[in-house]
């Protein structure tokens, strides 16, 4: 685990978060600064920079984060209209964070295309 990786600590517990899921590979947390009334982040446990870094092996880590986001919207009560999952890859993506995650927002409607 990169100790200067922001998830990493978060997914250790060495700094706070809204956890709202944890299984042996993805936890999820609220996304401190939210740009819809859902806002969460589905981290793999598993330190990888981004999903341009993505093994071979760790295509089942992206099927478990995608159903764990279908779990967690329906458990939000945004799934029956609709919501958004998101991964930002690399500065011009918008990553800010380089640690694999997906972002899934709901509650509102979304644009398309994206700013
Ligand atoms: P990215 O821009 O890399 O796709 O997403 C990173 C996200 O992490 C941003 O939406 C940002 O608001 C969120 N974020 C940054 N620092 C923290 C933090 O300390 N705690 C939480 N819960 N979210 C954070
Ligand atoms: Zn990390």
């Amino acid at each position: 685990m990169p100790s200067d990786c922001l998830f990493c600590r978060i997914i250790a517990g060495e700094l706070p978060a809204a956890q709202v899921y944890a299984d042996d590979s993805v936890v999820a947390i609220r996304d401190i600064a939210p740009q819809a009334p859902t806002h969460i982040l589905l981290l793999a446990r598993k330190h990888v920079a981004s999903f341009a870094d993505l093994s071979g092996e760790d295509l089942n880590l992206v099927g478990k984060i995608s159903k764990v986001g279908t779990l967690l919207a329906k458990r939000e009560g945004i799934a029956e209209d609709g919501f958004r999952l998101v991964v930002n890859v690399g500065r011009n993506g918008g990553q800010t964070v380089d640690h694999l995650h997906v972002h899934l927002l709901g509650g509102r409607p979304m644009a398309w295309p994206p700013g």
